[in-house]
């Protein structure tokens, strides 16, 4: 495993104890080893760059205080950057002022869309909604049936479909009159969120952001979200900048946060596409899904 970031920086603080401002090489010694320590996380080479040179300027301007030695005082800026980029506070939901609330996932496929759907519903029932998912994802074969065993599991029903369902098989398995009818279902029946899970293919491509974009004007969703697998590192960068101009979305879900990641993905992304990581999900069981805390993202990728 890598050394931390705060180990690094612990190293190269090693001479420096006792001395009671940074100097200009310390602080190009402390921005090698952040350089090193973000790029061993897997964080995108233009955000490394930026952030360094963010914390440099910092590191400049600051007298070092008398509570903290200069190691801490430069892990405190470190910290408090990684904190602002990450989003600063934990984004909240916004919920609709009337009607159903919508909420659409979109991502690509094996990213966990599905079992984030279920997630999702459990921990708004949680918070006291009544939500009702919705299966679009009608590529895969076994995604309208693997929502309707994680729906189960949690106790949401899932609108899917069925024969006498709109869109349903007897119409071809339109996604987009899927969601349609959903929504009037939801009114109907008093959910008062609806959960749409969207297809996913393993790369990026124009009928899958085609087919995303339809269900997005066809229900105006209140949140967008875009769910992906903070695994695949640099990668995420290309597929949220290609899902931002292809869909469009409000915030970002971060999935299996339980692998040994350490963050590199949540950085990269915030930095890049602007957009805050909402929420974060971490391992393979319903209840493992939580609000994303900048401040907890930032102590992983330091320590
Ligand atoms: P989709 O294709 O985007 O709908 O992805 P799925 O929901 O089918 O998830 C793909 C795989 O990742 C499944 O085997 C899930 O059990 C697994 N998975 C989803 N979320 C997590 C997570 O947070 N942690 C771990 N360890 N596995 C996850």
């Amino acid at each position: 495993m890598f050394a931390t970031l705060s180990d690094r920086l612990a190293d190269t603080f090693k001479n420096l104890r006792g001395k009671g401002r940074l100097s200009e090489a310390d602080i190009d010694a402390t921005a090698r080893e952040i350089r090193i320590a973000l790029l061993e996380a897997d964080v995108a080479l233009p955000v490394v760059k930026e952030f360094v040179a963010a914390v440099k300027e910092r590191a400049r301007g600051e007298e070092v205080s008398g509570a903290l030695n200069p190691a801490q005082q430069v892990v405190k800026i470190v910290n408090d950057e990684l904190v602002t980029i990450l989003g600063g506070e934990t984004r909240r939901l916004r919920y609709a002022k009337t009607g159903p609330t919508v909420i659409m996932l979109a991502g690509l496929q094996g990213a966990g869309k599905t079992t984030l759907a279920a997630k999702l519903a459990l921990w708004l029932k949680e918070q006291g909604k009544s939500p009702l998912l919705v299966a679009c994802d009608l590529q895969r074969p076994n995604a309208v049936n693997q929502l309707q065993v994680n729906g189960e599991r949690v106790g949401v029903p899932v609108f899917a479909p069925e024969p006498g369902n709109a869109g349903g098989i007897e119409h071809g398995g339109d996604p987009v009159q899927v969601a349609r009818a959903s929504v009037e279902e939801a009114k109907r029946t008093l959910h008062d969120v609806v959960i749409v899970d969207t297809a996913g293919r393993l790369g990026v491509d124009a009928e899958l952001m085609q087919q995303a974009s339809d269900i997005r004007d066809a229900v105006q969703p209140d949140e967008v979200l875009f769910v992906v697998d903070a695994m695949i590192g640099q990668d995420a960068v290309s597929t949220a900048q290609a899902f931002l101009d292809g869909v469009g979305y409000d915030g970002v879900v971060l999935t299996k946060l339980d692998g040994d990641a350490r963050g590199g993905a949540a950085l990269s992304i915030a930095s890049i596409t602007g957009k805050p990581v909402m929420f974060a999900s971490n391992g393979e069981k319903m209840g493992d899904f939580d609000l994303f805390h900048p401040d907890r993202m930032a102590s992983r990728i330091l320590d």
